[in-house]
């Protein structure tokens, strides 16, 4: 794993969680649509990115404290931790 920045909350994750099902459950909910999906790594629920129009997983992330996200799109290997900013590829 390669990192830009000090991270411990992606130091911690050591089996990358990936999505149950390729959607987000709120935007289903609301009858909504999104760009990119993206799985926590704390709870393992998938939600979408901070380019779709409801940015359900950085509203996750704030609201639950669980702070590194996984994209959850086919080809993409990297984690993000809202709290320090900080990327990382695995
Ligand atoms: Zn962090
Ligand atoms: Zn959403
Ligand atoms: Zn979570």
């Amino acid at each position: 794993m390669t990192s830009n920045g000090r991270c411990s909350h992606i130091e911690e994750v050591t089996d990358v969680k990936r999505p149950k099902e390729p959607q987000c459950d709120e935007c289903v909910k609301m009858g909504s649509t999104w760009v990119h999906l993206r799985t926590c790594q704390t709870c393992g629920v998938t939600r979408c990115c901070d380019s779709s129009p409801n940015r359900h997983a950085s509203r996750h992330a704030r609201q639950s404290g669980h702070p590194v996200i996984a994209s959850a799109e086919a080809g993409e290997r990297w984690l993000y931790c809202y709290l320090d900013e900080a990327f990382a590829e695995y």
